[in-house]
C-alpha cells in the first residue's frame, strides 16, 4: 500500500469523501465550481443518487422534474430545492431559462431516456443519463448527435468507471502486470421480483436482463480487457415465458472476440442471485472482482494479493468526477461520454442479433 493511500485512509470521514482513492485516477482534489443538477424521474435510483450527492463536494441537487406532484413537494423539502426549480414533465423545457441548473440527470425507465435527452439538449443543459443510455444504437446515435449539435455534453451513469478497485486493475493491466490479457469472464444477474414492473415491459425496458444488468458485463469486458469486441456469439434460454414475454430476455450467455485475440465469456440473467463477478486472466497474472458492480463495497484480488481501498459511495464519487468532467474538462480514465454509451448499445444490438440468428455477428462501431 502506498503511503499516500495509507494517509488518505486515516482521514476523517468527511475529508475522505473529497479525493478519489485511486492510484490509477490520482486524485482529483474535489475543489472548484459546483455542478448544479436537476434530477428527472424521482424513483428508487434517483433517491440513491440524491442521498449520495449529500456527500459530494462538487455536485448539488438544485432542480427536480417529476410526473408525481407529491414527490416534488416531498423531495423539495428533503433536498432543499426551491419550488421555482421544480417542474412537471409538461413544463420542464422552461429549465432553459433557469440559471440554477447546469445539467439534468435522467433516471427514468430506459425507453424515456431518448425523448428526455433530446429535450434537455434543446434546453441547452448538459445531459447525464442512466444506463442503458437508450434502447438501441440508432437511438444512441440520435442522442449523441443532438447533444453535439446543441453544444452540450452527454454523460452516462457508469459509476464503476470511478470505482477505486476497478481503476487499480485497469492501472495494473496498463502497466503490464497481467502480461498479455487472454480471457475475461463476467457474470451479471439477479432474481427479479414483481412481474408487473417496467423492467419486464419490452416497450419501457427495451429488452430484459441484458438491458438492465447484462450491460455491466458488456461494459466491464471492455474496461477490464481494454479493447472493444469485434465479434459476438450468444445463446438465449427462457424458463418462464409468462414472466419473460416475447422480447424480454430472461437469460443470455454471450461470448466476445477482441482484436488482440483475447476472448470473453459472459452471462446475463434475471433468474439467478449471487451473480456479480468479473475475472480477468493474462499470461502473467489475474484479477478478480466479486462483487464486481453492485453498490459496494466491491471486493477484489489479483495474483499479487487483495485490493485494499476504502469504499466510498459510488454515486458520490461519480457526481464529483462528473462535475470535474463537465466544469473543468477533466478526462476520466475510462470514458463516460455518449460515444462510450453508444458502443455498449452497438454491442447489445449485436448480442440480440446473435441470439436470434444463432450466428456469429461481427461488430461494426461506425
Ligand atoms: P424506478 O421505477 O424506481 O423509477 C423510475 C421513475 O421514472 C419513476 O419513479 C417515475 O418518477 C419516472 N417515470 C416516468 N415515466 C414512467 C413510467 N412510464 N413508468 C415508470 N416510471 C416512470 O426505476 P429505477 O430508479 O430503478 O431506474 C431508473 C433508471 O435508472 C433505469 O434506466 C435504470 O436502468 C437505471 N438504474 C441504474 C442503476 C445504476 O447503478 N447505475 C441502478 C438502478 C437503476 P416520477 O414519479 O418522478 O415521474
Amino acid at each position: 500500500m502506498t503511503s499516500r493511500r495509507g494517509f488518505l485512509q486515516t482521514l476523517s470521514a468527511p475529508l475522505v469523501t473529497m479525493p478519489l482513492l485511486s492510484r490509477a485516477g490520482w486524485a482529483t482534489p474535489t475543489e472548484g465550481p459546483v455542478l448544479r443538477v436537476a434530477l428527472l424521474g424521482l424513483g428508487s435510483y434517483a433517491n440513491r443518487v440524491a442521498e449520495a450527492m449529500k456527500g459530494s463536494s462538487r455536485a448539488r441537487v438544485t432542480g427536480l422534474v417529476s410526473g408525481t406532484p407529491q414527490k416534488l413537494k416531498d423531495w423539495s423539502a428533503r433536498f432543499q430545492v426551491p419550488e421555482k426549480n421544480c417542474y412537471s414533465y409538461e413544463q420542464y423545457d422552461a429549465i432553459r431559462d433557469n440559471p440554477d441548473i447546469d445539467a439534468v440527470y435522467i433516471i427514468t425507465p430506459n425507453a424515456l431516456h431518448l425523448p428526455h435527452a433530446l429535450r434537455v439538449a434543446r434546453a441547452g443543459k448538459h445531459v447525464i443519463c442512466e444506463k442503458p443510455m437508450a434502447l438501441n444504437a440508432k437511438e444512441g446515435r440520435m442522442m449523441v448527435e443532438a447533444c453535439e449539435k446543441a453544444g452540450v455534453k452527454l454523460l452516462v451513469g457508469y459509476r464503476m468507471h470511478f470505482e477505486a478497485k476497478t481503476l487499480e486493475i485497469i492501472r495494473m493491466r496498463k502497466a503490464g502486470d497481467f502480461g498479455k490479457v487472454l480471457y475475461f469472464n463476467g457474470l451479471s444477474g439477479f432474481r427479479i421480483g414483481n412481474p408487473s414492473q417496467w423492467r419486464l415491459n419490452r416497450e419501457l425496458a427495451g429488452g430484459g436482463s441484458m438491458m438492465d444488468i447484462g450491460i455491466y458485463s458488456v461494459n466491464g469486458a471492455r474496461y477490464m480487457v481494454g479493447e472493444d469486441p469485434v465479434w459476438v456469439t450468444a445463446q438465449e434460454t427462457k424458463t418462464d415465458p409468462v414472466k419473460f414475454k416475447e422480447g424480454v430476455d430472461e437469460t443470455i450467455t454471450f461470448q466476445f472476440g477482441f482484436p488482440s485475440g483475447a476472448s470473453a465469456s459472459c452471462l446475463s440473467t434475471y433468474s439467478l442471485n449471487n451473480l456479480d463477478r468479473f475475472f480477468l486472466d493474462g499470461t502473467n497474472g489475474f484479477a478478480e472482482l466479486q462483487p464486481s458492480t453492485g453498490y459496494g463495497p466491491i471486493m477484489g484480488r489479483t495474483h499479487k494479493g487483495p485490493l485494499e481501498f476504502t469504499h466510498i459511495t459510488h454515486q458520490t464519487v461519480q457526481m464529483d468526477e462528473m462535475a470535474a468532467i463537465l466544469l473543468d474538462g477533466k478526462t476520466p480514465v475510462v470514458p463516460v461520454d455518449g460515444r462510450e454509451g453508444l458502443k455498449d448499445l452497438v454491442i447489445i444490438d449485436a448480442i440480440y442479433k446473435a441470439a436470434r440468428t444463432g450466428r456469429r455477428v461481427e461488430i461494426a462501431y461506425d
